[in-house]
């Protein structure tokens, strides 16, 4: 228990120093904690110590711990890589935002089905900004058209742009991949396309957090600097069914 409270304000305070020194407000940045392997009872300290907006990989584990965070109040998001025939059952869990919409076809039929049972859902585009094979993410120059594809889908509500930086000590490569990132929205948001908001940039983790708050990050997502290393491989989550 101690040690996730710990942690989080080891964590607070990087956030803190980040934006001071990139004179951005600490009220800019959104802390996501990234739950995936760690047991309901563990996010709930978390949420209880005020940090309550959590997402998870994969819908299994959604499901798993639904009912024990049912009782506390948070906002759940998903950032794992959506299969279509499981988007029936992400409607199902109160998810109010996607950060992996990749694909037209996954699009179309997530519309469908929302249009079916009469919802909204906010997303965000994610994009390959490292050009690494085993992540998923739409290819930046192709981002603008599966933008504005999407912009006619009339349930789906596009909020931003997500991704994953290169996995890399070299902190001017990882730089590399959410300055992309960061034009790629700024193009977008030229283009004006009806119904598209550009304003969340999704990136950053416990490793990088501090280069994405520099590169204007409006959410980063943690999970190994908060709860622990995780025993199960993050190629288990990102390189599921390619
Ligand atoms: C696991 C995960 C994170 C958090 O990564 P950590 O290195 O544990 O902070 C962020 N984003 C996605 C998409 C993830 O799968």
């Amino acid at each position: 228990m101690t040690d996730i409270l710990q942690n989080i304000s080891k964590i607070e305070q990087r956030i803190q120093k980040a934006c001071r020194e990139n004179n951005r407000h600490r009220d800019e940045v959104k802390l996501l904690l990234a739950t995936k392997t760690v047991p309901a009872s563990r996010i709930k300290i978390a949420i209880e110590a005020g940090y309550t907006l959590i997402a998870e990989n994969r819908i299994q584990e959604v499901k798993e711990k639904y009912d024990e965070l049912k009782s506390i109040k948070h906002t759940s998001h998903f950032i794992g890589h959506l299969q279509s025939n499981k988007i029936k059952e992400l409607l199902r869990y109160d998810i109010s935002c996607l950060h992996s919409l990749d694909r037209i076809t996954l699009a179309e039929k997530l519309d469908r089905r929302l249009k079916f049972e009469n919802k909204q859902l906010d997303v965000l585009i994610q994009v390959n900004t490292s050009f690494e094979e085993s992540k998923f993410g739409v290819h930046p120059q192709n981002a603008p058209l599966l933008v504005e594809q999407v912009s006619r889908l009339g349930n789906i509500r596009i909020k931003g742009l997500m991704t994953i930086g290169l996995f890399s000590a070299d902190t001017e490569k990882v730089r590399k991949c959410f300055r992309l990132l960061k034009n790629l929205s700024e193009k977008i948001k030229n283009l004006q396309f009806q119904n598209v908001e550009m304003k969340e940039l999704s990136m950053g983790m416990s490793q990088d957090l501090e280069t994405a708050i520099a590169e204007g990050a409006t959410i980063i997502r943690v999970g190994t600097a908060i709860f622990g290393q995780r025993d199960t491989p993050d190629s288990f989550y990102w390189n599921e069914n390619k």
